[in-house]
């Protein structure tokens, strides 16, 4: 693939998880955090209420779509593992406990190095303490428990992540060019105008269609019609940059996002494109040719009027004689 590309239905299932995890955890800790507090408990209790309302801030967040993991990364797993530490040497071995849920957690909600990193910090500060108010045996056994509850996370957790990605992988990407398929494209679009509003970032697409593509079908067969999508594609591929993204919308035709191009810049990437494409030799004695069309955003900021306007370009482009770029944004 050019460039990462995260599905909004993988966004949606991370954002879901963490929200009931994070609820699940604070609705269990907050008993808890009242309780000493009505004992008196001070610390201990408060530790626990900052606990349980960060934990519920997070899925506040995860509920308006706004969590960022980093946070959790920075403020809450520190915050936890040192509550962890003073939980421990205040109440002894029933503190040791809530390492293991903690462990669990920080894997599911954060990214998998942040939860590497926390769970490495946690298990080398609160061991020694452990050896240290422990007996020997009580030690050892919360030892290896936590070393294997945290490998058998890790191990879950990578085996889940690889299947979710190649799965997510597969419904973004058309099997023959192996480019992205219409599945993202709407995201993308959305995503683009978004970036170009708030940073200002110059976004471009180029539309493009072969010429004559049924008659290299009905003429030399379909498998030809196919070696000639398959070589395009990995042509586009290499032409545009990571930060670029090469779309198979349909049959023969092809969309690229450029990032970081005006539309006249785009204009000339095309047209050195569109004759790059006519002087490769994908079929022996014949001239594969294109015909492109380039819009920039446009004023109305809208996704589907953009690739409208570019499909229009593209039109126009057949209509004038094929083999051509047509430019311009509504
Ligand atoms: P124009 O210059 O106006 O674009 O003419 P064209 O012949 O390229 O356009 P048309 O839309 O008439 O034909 C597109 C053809 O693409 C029709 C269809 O059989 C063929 N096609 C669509 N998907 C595939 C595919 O996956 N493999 C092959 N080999 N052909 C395909
Ligand atoms: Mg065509
Ligand atoms: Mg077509």
């Amino acid at each position: 693939m050019p460039n990462k590309l995260i599905s909004p239905e993988q966004t949606e299932f991370q954002l879901k998880s963490t929200l009931w995890l994070f609820t699940a955890a604070g609705s269990l800790i907050l008993p808890f955090a009242l309780y000493d507090i009505s004992q008196g408990k001070w610390q201990i209790g408060l530790g626990a209420l900052i606990i349980a309302f960060a934990l519920f801030l997070g899925s506040w967040c995860c509920y308006k779509k706004t969590y960022k993991p980093i946070y959790t990364f920075l403020l809450l797993s520190p915050f936890s593992t040192f509550f962890l530490l003073y939980l421990t040497n205040t109440v002894g071995i029933s503190g040791t406990y809530w390492c293991y849920p903690t462990i669990l957690l920080f894997y599911f909600v954060i990214s998998e190095r942040q939860a590497w990193i926390s769970n490495i910090v946690l298990i080398v500060c609160i061991l020694p303490l452990a050896w240290n108010l422990l007996e020997a045996n009580e030690a050892a056994r919360f030892t290896v428990t936590l070393i294997l509850v945290s490998a058998y996370a890790a191990i879950f957790l990578r085996v889940i992540t690889q299947l979710y990605d190649a799965r997510c992988r597969q419904a973004n990407t058309d099997p023959l060019t192996r480019l992205y398929n219409r599945a993202s494209l709407q995201d993308s679009l959305t995503q683009a105008i978004h970036q170009a509003d708030r940073t200002g970032t110059a976004f471009t697409l180029i539309g493009m269609d072969i010429d004559f593509f049924k008659q290299i079908n009905d003429e030399l067969g379909h498998d030809v019609g196919d070696n000639v999508l398959v070589q395009l594609g990995a042509f586009l591929k290499g032409y545009f940059r990571e930060s670029d993204k090469v779309f198979r919308t349909g049959g023969e035709e092809f969309l690229i996002l450029i990032c970081n191009s005006n539309e006249a810049e785009s204009a000339e990437i095309a047209e050195k494109m569109r004759k790059d494409i006519e002087n490769l030799s994908i079929i022996p004695d014949r001239t594969v040719t294109v015909s492109i069309g380039v819009s920039g955003i446009g004023v109305e900021k809208d996704w589907q009027v953009w690739m409208k306007t570019c499909d229009q370009n593209l039109y126009k482009a057949k209509h004038n004689g094929r083999n051509r770029v047509v430019v311009g944004s509504v």
